[in-house]
């Protein structure tokens, strides 16, 4: 009986979490399904376009690797700023907070895992978040060398080191119709480290989000639901941002301010969807540890979420509810789905809601395994990447549009 009732419980669990997308809007994804002109969430995805997906990466990049706690940091904080108001973003706001570290170790970071051994001299075994690496390939520490960057242009403009103090990002919101009492937040970081561009790590994952507020704020655009975008600060120091405004906005969510105004400056918040690196997947490296030249035949974007999270069945459902809107509305990669969600701004969220993470690798077992040897060095400069991989950014940005689209039921007036 107990046994029963825990299923139950379980059951219903589910049913509430994912009640949007079987219900009205589902209907009518299956209904556009046979006739995808009439849906408006497709109409929305082919709103994405490479080239200007590019230029948001680029307009990211001119301030160089971004790390907190500087002037090219902060430039890049007001930079987004301003895009998301020319967007017509609603409620565009900074979140501010402290960011006061002990001295830097030896890697120039803090607050995060064991520096990992270099590339061949480690054995297959543990990984990031649970996960298990099958080679004896590792990824290497933050590159913390202003030599190492070839580039002197590059170079000059990451000189500034990081001091300590007030920090601020910027979040902006796309406001329901119907419930704007309720939200789903999608986020990437817009501070990178490394002395290169911060291209991959994380301009791709930032510029998803801010091309995603710039077609949601279109005009024609309303949703029932509302949609948070965030490009949240201090990501590589430890999740410091998107853990001020966990701490911060948690106690105000769903509350009516001011009382009878109908708004709702933090919505009740309903999953949380990261985007963290979302552009290369070349394999495994080549056998002196350095990317593989081309993009690997079979690549494809992976959604994770935390097994050992409070929200663990949710979050898995709401991952395969992602890998659906991937088949349905993507136009050239696929997507898998795995339980080691780690190391990414979803992580403080991940036992208060439905947590998810997209990149271009699982964290663990294959970036862990150094398949992504730009991760924090001087070659994560936009000169790295062709077309396939900006692609592969893009393809994500389908895949979170579609299902955002669908979960908030989103119309585009005719
Ligand atoms: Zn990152």
């Amino acid at each position: 009986m107990k046994k029963t009732m825990s299923f139950l419980t379980a059951g219903c669990g589910l049913a509430v979490a994912l009640s949007v997308p079987t219900s009205a809007s589902a209907q009518r994804g299956a209904t556009a399904a046979m006739d995808p002109a009439n849906d408006p969430v497709q109409t929305l995805v082919s709103r994405l376009d490479l080239e200007k997906y590019k230029n948001t990466i680029k307009g990211l990049a001119q301030f160089g690797d971004r790390r907190q706690g500087t002037k090219r940091n902060r430039d890049a904080v007001t930079w987004i700023e301003t895009q998301l108001k020319s967007y017509g973003c609603q409620n565009v706001e900074r979140i501010t907070y402290q960011y006061n570290p002990p001295p830097p170790n030896a890697a120039g970071r803090g607050g995060r895992g064991p520096v990992t051994s270099p590339n061949g001299r480690g054995r297959a075994g543990n990984g990031p978040g649970g996960s298990r690496i099958w080679s004896d390939m590792r990824e290497h520490g933050a590159n913390n060398d202003s030599l190492a960057q070839p580039d002197p242009a590059i170079r000059a403009i990451n000189m500034e080191p990081t001091s300590p103090g007030e920090r601020q990002e910027v979040i902006c919101m796309k406001v329901g119709t119907k419930y704007p009492n309720e939200m789903y937040i999608i986020g990437g970081h817009m501070d990178g480290i490394g002395w290169g561009q911060a291209v991959n790590d994380d301009a791709s994952g930032s510029a998803i989000i801010m091309e995603l507020a710039r077609i949601l704020s279109m005009p024609d655009v309303q949703t029932e639901r509302s949609i948070r975008f965030a490009l949240w600060n201090n990501e590589e120091t430890g999740l410091n941002g998107a853990k001020a405004y966990v701490e911060q906005r948690a106690p105000m969510q769903g509350k009516e301010s001011p009382a009878g105004s109908g708004k709702y400056p933090e919505p009740k918040w309903l999953g949380m969807i990261q985007h963290d690196m979302m552009m290369v997947d070349h394999g495994p490296p080549t056998a002196d540890g350095k990317l593989s030249p081309e993009q690997r035949l079979g690549a494809d974007i992976n959604i994770e979420f935390a097994s050992t999270s409070k929200f663990a069945d949710d979050a898995m459902k709401l991952a395969f509810f992602w890998r659906a809107a991937n088949e349905k509305y993507a136009t050239d990669y696929p997507a898998a789905v795995g339980p080691h969600m780690t190391n990414t701004d979803s992580d403080p969220f991940k036992d208060l809601v439905p947590s998810l993470s997209l990149r271009e690798n699982e964290r663990g077992s294959q970036i862990g395994g150094n398949w992504d040897p730009t991760h924090h060095q001087p070659i994560d400069v936009l000169t790295t990447y062709t077309d396939k991989d900006f692609m592969l950014g893009l393809t994500s940005a389908q895949t979170t549009l579609g299902a955002i689209g669908q979960l908030t039921g989103a119309t585009v007036k005719k």
